[in-house]
């Protein structure tokens, strides 16, 4: 069984997650999250909460949009039209494939967003067969992943389920910019369900048709070039940049946050500001291996100048962990001009500009001495026309009916104050899976110690801090251990077990990440001390019960165990 196989095992054994609808056969793609899974999940996101809105409150907010989405919203972000991936079908027994993954493992090649024609002519070329059947392939075509429904009894209303959640916060851009004090940098941030009809999901929650995502929309003045990189001095980020992928160099370089953007490898400094938040809080799960490999032009999504996929090396898989694209004004202006909706934002300028206009005056008295006929020409010919247009037909000694029109037009230069100007603020998206975030960190905290497992999941994620047990099941024993462990509940995420002999118990601690168990024996009701245990080294140590909370303390601030113990 490979590592990968492992963790699927252990998470269905232990209630971590487990293919939904399982009395029915199971449909790809879709999973049930369990009780220990739902509370890793919910500290995951906990986590990117601190991360990415409460450490930058003073410019990020949160907030909860529908997924089920009108036609329109994803017409306009250009969903419908390009949120697709190619699949080709085998004439003879009908499978159906991603035709890019099917090209990638015969021919071994990276072939990410080749046209439909280009795969069309690799297969035909290469003479790609059906993997299981032999039988010819047809003609690769476009596979659209949005998932359809009908909004209300009508037909003919069309929605779909959102595939990110990034449009809620294009569409309500205005309404949270008119609450937030109209200022910018604005980061609106989102945690909520989206829904994708991939092609071919995989093992594990790495590719799922229905998951979670939390992304963060940045909209920020692109003039402005105040960002608080000073926040992270020190970080260093490893970055495979497309120049050296576009020469078929697998070189990842190592940069300090500044020097992403001295050395212009991110287009603006807020893309650099949010990998590097991304790279603690990866780092927070327990993945240290990770770089940022960037996204060659027809790699990237239609409305991406600049892509960078944050890859978690865990266990010798590469998994794009979190996507990081500037998507520059692309989602306000499609929305504003879909909506008829004005979603520029005015920029007040420190001290007023004095700015010179052009402006066309209309000679109206001699204009009404003048026959219908001439005004009427004069007025389609001429007066709808911008100062520029005129002054080109000024200069050609443009004539209607013989007259020339500069007698009745002039275009003059005035100068007038300016206090600011409007303009659609750009964006920077970081934007994160949840169920791969849990699946990656479990998979790499996985490790066997003597035929048993241990899963060392930081503090941040495990399921529960610490575990309070009664060595046997005896009254005396079970009624001071359940004591202790309301003490400890007042301080920390506790969970209680008094099932199953005590080596079962430990076993299950370990196996879903608890950091620490406390054991209540029968010393305990002689000298008041109790156990704790580490999970991951399964040293322990006694510790009087007044000082329990004190030691569990040190423990989790990075104590060593042996300096926690009763007389050390
Ligand atoms: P994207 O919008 O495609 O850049 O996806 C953003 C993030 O969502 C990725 O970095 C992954 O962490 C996650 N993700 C994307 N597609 C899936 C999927 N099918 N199943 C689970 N997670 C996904």
């Amino acid at each position: 069984m490979s590592e990968v196989e492992k963790v699927i095992e252990l998470a269905k054994r232990r209630g971590l997650f487990w293919p939904s609808y399982e009395i029915y056969g199971g449909v790809g793609g879709l999973y049930d999250i369990g009780p220990i899974g739902v509370r890793i999940k919910n500290k995951i996101v906990n986590l990117w909460r601190k991360y990415f809105v409460e450490d930058n409150k003073e410019f990020v907010v949160e907030v909860e949009t529908p997924i089920i989405t009108p036609y329109k919203v994803l017409e306009a972000s250009g969903h419908v039209d390009n949120f697709t991936d190619p699949i080709v079908e085998c004439t003879k027994c009908h499978r159906i494939y991603r035709a890019d993954h099917l090209v990638e493992d015969v021919l071994k090649v990276n072939v990410e967003r080749l046209s439909i024609s280009e795969l069309n002519q690799l297969i035909k070329e290469k003479n790609i067969k059906c993997p299981s059947c032999g039988g010819d392939l047809g003609d690769v075509r476009a596979f659209n992943l949005l998932f359809s429904t009908n909004i209300g009894p009508y037909s003919g209303s069309t929605g779909f389920l959102r595939p990110e959640t990034a449009q809620g916060m294009f569409t309500s851009f205005r309404k949270v910019y008119e609450v937030s004090r109209e200022r910018l940098p604005l980061g609106i941030a989102q945690v909520g369900r989206v829904a994708r009809n991939e092609i071919s999901p995989r093992q594990g929650l790495i590719r799922m048709r229905e998951f979670t995502i939390m992304e963060v929309e940045f909209f920020f003045d692109p003039e402005d070039d105040e960002v608080p990189l000073y926040k992270f001095e020190e970080d260093e980020i490893n970055i495979w940049r497309a120049e050296d992928k576009a020469k078929g160099e697998e070189k990842v370089i190592r940069f300090k946050v500044k020097e992403l953007v001295s050395e212009k490898v991110v287009v603006n400094p807020w893309m650099a500001y949010w990998m590097a938040t991304a790279n603690r809080f990866v780092k927070a799960l327990g993945i240290s291996n990770t770089f940022f490999e960037e996204k060659l032009p027809q790699e990237r999504a239609h409305y991406s100048r600049q892509t960078f996929d944050q890859i978690a090396v865990v266990k010798g898989e590469r998994v794009e962990i979190s996507g990081h694209a500037y998507r520059g004004d692309y989602d306000l202006s499609r929305h504003a001009k879909f909506s008829g909706q004005d979603l520029s934002v005015f920029k007040k300028y420190p001290e007023p500009r004095a700015v010179k206009r052009k402006a066309v005056i209309i000679n109206k008295d001699k204009l009404n001495n003048e026959s219908k006929e001439f005004v009427k020409e004069f007025m389609t010919k001429v007066a709808n026309k911008s100062p520029e247009e005129i002054e080109q037909m000024l200069a050609t000694g443009f004539t209607i009916d013989g007259k020339k029109v500069s007698d009745y037009v002039v275009v003059t230069e005035r100068e007038e104050k300016e206090t600011g100007k409007r303009f659609i603020p750009h964006v920077v998206e970081p934007s994160f899976g949840v169920e791969r975030c849990l699946f990656l960190s479990v998979l790499n905290a996985y490790s066997e110690k003597k035929d048993r497992i241990v899963l060392s999941l930081p503090r941040e994620v495990a399921p529960y801090e610490v575990a309070v047990f009664p060595l046997l099941e005896r009254e005396n024993l079970v009624r001071k251990a359940k004591e202790i462990y309301l003490k400890v509940r007042e301080k920390f995420d506790a969970v209680y077990d008094d099932s199953g002999s005590i080596g079962r118990r430990y076993a299950r601690v370990d196996e879903i990440g608890v950091p620490y168990a406390v054991t209540v024996d029968p010393q305990t009701l002689e000298d008041g001390t109790v156990t704790i245990r580490d999970r991951d080294t399964w040293k322990q140590v006694r510790v009087k019960e007044e000082k329990l909370t004190t030691a569990l303390g040190k423990l989790f601030s990075g104590e060593p165990i042996e300096k926690v113990g009763e007389g050390s």
